[in-house]
């Protein structure tokens, strides 16, 4: 769509910026995955840096498309691959004000061994009561694909899949996560990976005894309320790494 651009707060790209660190910071991503938010006055745009690893993502690194991926002032920037599983998210949940895709090594094995399937095991994780449906590139391209989300068509094969869920795995490449804000979608990200560690554990002891749904919506509404505490906390960590390590 050829509209004209609307300039967003400097408080949200540097928001968008610090969800970068954070998620580095937390071991999320690393040189590779990425996270958007919507276009807060225009809901058929995205905003989501350049090509680069999130952990020097810049306020002014940041890039608008429109819901099919199409840069709409990138410049001579370079794209991300793989923008497409945002803008088709979009397009799919109005819902959502933001998404997070990675390759988190927890989370990794349970998109990988038949038969896993990744449950809240903890009250930080409710948000994965509403299933973790497996994404699998098969059905949608053959088996010959490089597994990755590159074009709007597999974006919207990708989001079916996530469908009215808040988390999707991705069979042998990894996983993406969903909010209506940005600072949950980083909050979601984090504890995916903490649940998938702590469940992977759980199982070497014995049988895990997951959340109920009932347990699910009440630690949902009472721990992802105070969402504002952890990412005060994981910004303040990541600023403080850094500025250690530059
Ligand atoms: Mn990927």
């Amino acid at each position: 769509m050829n509209s004209p651009l609307q300039p967003v707060s400097r408080d949200l790209l540097e928001d968008l910026a610090a969800a970068n660190h954070i998620l580095s910071d937390q071991g999320v991503v690393d040189a590779f995955g990425h996270v958007s938010a919507r276009h807060p006055a225009r809901p058929d745009q995205f905003l989501l840096a350049r090509n680069m690893a999130p952990s020097q993502v810049r306020p002014e690194d940041i890039v608008t498309y429109g819901l099919d991926g199409t840069p709409l002032d990138a410049g001579d920037r370079r794209s991300y691959l793989e923008r497409f599983i945002h803008g088709s998210i979009y397009r799919a949940r109005p819902d959502v004000m933001a998404v997070v895709h990675s390759h988190s090594p927890a989370v990794l094995p349970f998109a990988i061994a038949k038969g896993a399937r990744l449950r809240p095991v903890c009250h930080m994780s409710g948000f994965l009561g509403g299933g973790s449906p497996l994404f699998e590139i098969r059905d949608a391209a053959g088996d010959g694909t490089d597994l990755l989300i590159s074009s709007d068509g597999l974006g919207r094969a990708l989001a079916t899949d996530l469908g009215q869920a808040d988390f999707v795995l991705m069979r042998g490449h990894g996983s993406t996560t969903v909010a209506n804000s940005l600072k949950l979608a980083v909050y979601r990200a984090v504890y995916a990976e903490t649940n998938a560690k702590l469940q992977m554990q759980a199982m070497q002891l014995g049988e895990p005894e997951y959340l109920t749904s009932g347990e699910c919506d009440a630690t949902i509404d009472s721990v992802e309320g105070q969402v504002e505490r952890p990412w005060a906390l994981w910004k303040a960590a990541a600023r403080q790494r850094r500025s250690s390590t530059t």
